[in-house]
């Protein structure tokens, strides 16, 4: 097999006085999402999906949030060392899917954004980076604004030679 798929899940609680980041992108709100690192959910879920792929767990694995080493982390800097990951494994990205959760505040002014920002990260061209938002219609978690939820989905092709 020359590809693969991986699908990945994340959610945190959005609470007020923190900065939400987002796909790498600060974006202005009154909460934002709390967690032992940044709390970059769209970032996870995409780390998730490529760890995923290639069957190397998960990234409770791999940044356990008992080691002080990834407390405050810039989650962009954990994708990047899930992408090392996969390279050394002779795996590249082919695309990102993903779609965020969340009833507030409007993603559409920040997509192209965040877009860039994944791109750069995944190693892949702006076009094989995909960020969708949908509200979840005032029910649950993410409708109470109570939290955000990302899900994501990537295909990753083995390098040649
Ligand atoms: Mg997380």
């Amino acid at each position: 097999m020359n590809i693969r798929t991986g699908f990945g899940y994340d959610s945190h609680r959005l609470v007020e006085g923190r900065p939400f980041l987002l796909g790498g992108v600060e974006i202005p709100f009154h909460k934002g999402g709390l967690g032992h690192s940044d709390a970059d959910v769209l970032l996870h879920a995409i780390a998730d999906a490529l760890l995923g792929a290639v069957a190397l767990g998960d990234i409770g694995l791999h940044f356990p949030d008992t080691d002080a080493a990834w407390k405050g982390a810039d989650s962009r800097k954990l994708l990047a060392h899930v992408v090392h990951l996969l390279r050394e494994r002779g795996w590249a990205v082919g695309n990102m899917d993903c779609t965020v959760v969340l009833e507030q505040p409007k993603l559409r002014p920040h997509v192209d954004a965040m877009r860039a920002v994944i791109a750069g990260l995944l190693e892949v061209p702006v076009d094989a980076v995909s960020v969708k938002a949908s509200t979840n219609e005032k029910m649950g978690f993410t409708g109470r604004g109570e939290g955000v939820a990302a899900y994501a989905v990537v295909l990753v092709q083995r390098l040649q030679g």
